[in-house]
């Protein structure tokens, strides 16, 4: 069986890249998300095991002492990190994993992993972003501001993504993100095993021939 593809998204707060997911996840059979550990606090409606595995720091430290995180960064004063187990399996058995992390996170990835692609997902501007944050209202200003200048920093990597996608209209961008993904799994590069068959059947059938 085929192994599935490592992808990572990335995007400002607010970029919508949460709604995304959870659309792709419904909408295709194709997809797993992974659900990280944090050390943040659980927003009002965030569940532990759905949206995050909620630890303490304390917790959080013995698991990167055991090894047990792919990769794990930290974002505005919290840890975040991927579990590694369940990606492992999920690819294992097929499925496209979708690891939603920010970008020190995802540049760890893809230099483990060179064959995870990596995506970046942003509103249409800095100011959209502003306001969606504010709309979101789960944060004081001051966090916003916080993300704001976190924001500034990013926007100067996302060059070194494979990927950018505009979420502009959020129907459209769902389409543009899945179909971006289908054509990321036939990148020649990501398909080193059924180059090294195809290799070997031509030198077997040569073979078979001129002995033949
Ligand atoms: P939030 O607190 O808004 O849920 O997430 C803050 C940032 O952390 C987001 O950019 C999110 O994508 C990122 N993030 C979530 N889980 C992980 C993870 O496991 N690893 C890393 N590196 N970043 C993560």
């Amino acid at each position: 069986m085929r192994k599935g593809i490592l992808l990572i998204i990335s995007g400002f707060a607010g970029s919508g890249k949460g709604t995304i997911v959870k659309e792709l996840i419904r909408r295709y059979d194709n997809y797993a998300l992974s659900v990280s550990a944090t050390t943040r606090a659980p927003r009002p409606g965030e569940v532990d095991g759905r949206e995050y595995f909620f630890k303490t720091r304390d917790e959080f430290e013995k698991m990167i002492a055991a090894d047990e995180f792919l990769e794990h960064a930290e974002y505005v004063g919290n840890y975040y990190g991927t579990p590694r187990q369940y990606v492992d399996d999920m690819l294992n058995k097929g499925k496209d994993v979708i690891l939603e992390i920010e970008m020190q996170g995802a540049f760890l990835v893809k230099e483990k992993c060179p064959e995870a692609a990596l995506m970046f997902v942003m509103p249409p501007s800095a100011g959209e972003v502003y306001n969606r944050l504010k709309k979101r209202g789960t944060e004081s200003e001051e966090v916003i501001m916080k993300r704001m200048r976190r924001g500034a920093e990013e926007s100067r990597e996302i060059g070194k993504y494979d990927f950018l996608i505009i979420n502009d209209d959020l129907g459209e961008c769902i389409g543009e993100v899945h179909n971006t993904v289908r054509c990321a799994k036939h990148a020649a590069f990501r398909n080193s095993d059924t180059i090294d068959t195809i290799i070997k059947e031509f030198d077997e059938f040569l073979n078979n021939k001129e002995e033949g």
